[in-house]
């Protein structure tokens, strides 16, 4: 076990459901994500922290790419590394990217999250202390998702 896992793994066992604390300790685990941020071009570091009604945590941050398209966000890494393990019941995700003012995720990551379910929860975060929640339905109305294609 690496340290990463041994890191959530404690996290996993300090999380309550239904708390605050959860959401500041998700922010938390958002920031240390943060850390591993591949962002050399825009040098804005993004974290992304998933947690899963199972009661599992899944980070991500954003990864950026010489020829720029390939590039993907936070929210889309710990999303896609959530889905790939088998878990789909994605309650929450907290995001940080800027210290100065909230970060909002992206039209695209909107569009990703919605396919999981439109009541999924965004912390959206500047620090532990300072956050926004909405849940995806809020921050994109009107979507078009999977029911729309039956
Ligand atoms: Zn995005």
């Amino acid at each position: 076990m690496d340290s990463n896992s041994r890191q959530i793994k404690q996290h996993n066992s300090r999380i309550k459901r239904g708390g605050e604390m959860e959401d500041k300790l998700l922010i938390k685990i958002a920031l240390e994500a943060r850390e591993k941020s591949y962002s050399p071009y825009s040098k804005f570091k993004v974290g992304a922290a998933v947690y899963t009604k199972s009661g599992k945590v899944f980070t991500g941050c954003n990864i950026e790419s010489a020829s720029y398209s390939p590039t993907i966000c936070a929210e889309r890494v710990a999303f896609t590394k959530c889905i790939s393990e088998g878990y789909k019941d994605i309650e929450k995700i907290a995001v940080v990217g800027s210290d100065v003012k909230i970060s909002f995720p992206c039209g695209v990551c909107r569009q990703f999250m919605v396919e999981f379910g439109e009541d999924i929860k965004v912390i959206c975060a500047k620090s532990i202390d300072s956050y926004e929640i909405y849940t995806v339905k809020e921050l994109l109305p009107h979507s078009f998702g999977p029911e729309d294609l039956q």
